[in-house]
C-alpha cells in the first residue's frame, strides 16, 4: 500500500496528438508518473458520444494514441494505462449515477452548451452526449482518485463530479468515494499555426510525429504580426503568435534578440521562425524515433497494455462493490 496521491487524467482518440496535447498535458503526465500513482486512460466511449455515426477510426486512434503516450516518455510500469472501453465497471458506475444525478445539472454543464454550438455538422440529440460528465465521473471516481489535472477551462467538470458524489454520499448516508480536486496545471500558450487555439481539426497544428521537412515548412507558412508586411516594417511580437512559440521554445537571449530585431526591423519573420524551426525539430525528433519503434511493437493497443488494464480492472472492481454494498443491491 502507497501514500502517495492518486491522479487520474484521459484522453479521447480522435486522431494524432500534437504539440498543443504534449504542453498542455502530456509534459505534465510524465513529471506526475513518478510522483504520484497515475491512471492514464484512452476513453474511447468518450470518443462515440460525438462520433457515434462514424466509429471506425477509434480503435485505431486508441492503438496511435498509446504510441504517442509511449513515444513522449510515459511508461506503463510507472502509471496504470487502461482503455475505457476494457473495463466494464466503468460503465456500470456510469449506470448507477445516471440514477442520482439531475439531468439539470447536465443541461448546465457549459461544454454542453459550447459544444452543440461549435459542432453544428453533428446531431449531439443524443442521450449519451449529454450524459457524458456523468460518465467522466465515473471514470475518475472509480479509481479513488484525488486529483484530475485540468485547465482552468475544465475545472466545472471536477466541480460536477465532485456535486455528483457529495450527492450519492448524503443520498445513501455513507462515504464510497474520495471527492476528486482538480490540479490546475500551468500550461504554455501555443497557438495554432494559424493564430487560432490550437486543434487538428482546424489543420493548424504540428503533430508529435511530424517530419522534419513537414515542421519546417508550417512553421515558415505560420501566420505573424500582420501588419508587418516587409521586413523593413516594425513588428510586434506581443501580437505574433509566433513569438507565443518563442515564450515556449527558445532561450531568454534568443527571446530578447528576436523581440528587439522584431521591434527595430532588423531580423526578417523567416530568420525569426528559422530559430523555432531548430527548437521545435528537436523537440520532436526524438519523439519521431521513438514513434517508429513503438509502431511496430504496438500491434494492438488491448493487448499491449493488458497487464496494466488487469490492474486498473481490478482497482475499479474494488470500488464498484463498495458502491454495490451501499446501494444494497
Ligand atoms: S519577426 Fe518574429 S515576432 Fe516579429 S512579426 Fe516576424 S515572426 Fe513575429
Amino acid at each position: 500500500m502507497t501514500n502517495r496521491k492518486k491522479v487520474f487524467s484521459a484522453m479521447r482518440p480522435t486522431g494524432a496528438l500534437h504539440l498543443g496535447h504534449y504542453f498542455g498535458a502530456l509534459q505534465n503526465w510524465v513529471k506526475m508518473q513518478d510522483d504520484m500513482d497515475c491512471v492514464f486512460g484512452v476513453a474511447d466511449w468518450h470518443a462515440l458520444t460525438t462520433n457515434y455515426a462514424d466509429p471506425e477510426d477509434i480503435k485505431e486512434n486508441t492503438r496511435q494514441l498509446i504510441i504517442d503516450w509511449l513515444s513522449i516518455g510515459l511508461d506503463s510500469n510507472k502509471a496504470v494505462f487502461m482503455i475505457q472501453s476494457q473495463n466494464l465497471a466503468h460503465a456500470e458506475l456510469y449506470l448507477l449515477l445516471g440514477m442520482v444525478t439531475p439531468i439539470a445539472w447536465l443541461e448546465r454543464t457549459p461544454s454542453y452548451k459550447e459544444m452543440r454550438a461549435q459542432l453544428t455538422d453533428k446531431n449531439l440529440d443524443n442521450y449519451g452526449f449529454l450524459g457524458y460528465p456523468v460518465l467522466m465521473t465515473a471514470d475518475i471516481i472509480i479509481y479513488d482518485s484525488d486529483y484530475v489535472p485540468v485547465g482552468i477551462d475544465q475545472v466545472p467538470h471536477v466541480e460536477l463530479s465532485r456535486e455528483i458524489v457529495r450527492h450519492f454520499h448524503a443520498l445513501y448516508k455513507t462515504e464510497v468515494f474520495v471527492e476528486p480536486q482538480p490540479i490546475l496545471t500551468d500550461v504554455p500558450k501555443l497557438p495554432g499555426l494559424d493564430g487560432r487555439k490550437m486543434s487538428k481539426s482546424y489543420g493548424n497544428s504540428i503533430a508529435l510525429g511530424e517530419s522534419a521537412d513537414s515542421i519546417e515548412q508550417k512553421l515558415k507558412r505560420m501566420v505573424t504580426d500582420t501588419n508587418r508586411i516587409r521586413k523593413t516594417d516594425t513588428g510586434n511580437p506581443d501580437v505574433c503568435p509566433v513569438f507565443d512559440w518563442h515564450k515556449v521554445f527558445s532561450t531568454q537571449d534568443e527571446r530578447a534578440e528576436v523581440c528587439a530585431g522584431c521591434r527595430g526591423a532588423q531580423i526578417g519573420c523567416i530568420d525569426c521562425k528559422k530559430i523555432l524551426i531548430k527548437h521545435v525539430e528537436s523537440l520532436v525528433a526524438p519523439i519521431r524515433e521513438r514513434r517508429k519503434r513503438f509502431e511496430v511493437e504496438v500491434k494492438d493497443a488491448r493487448e499491449y497494455i493488458k497487464t496494466s488494464q488487469l490492474r486498473a480492472n481490478e482497482m475499479a472492481e474494488q470500488v464498484v462493490e463498495r458502491v454495490r454494498q451501499a446501494i444494497k443491491i
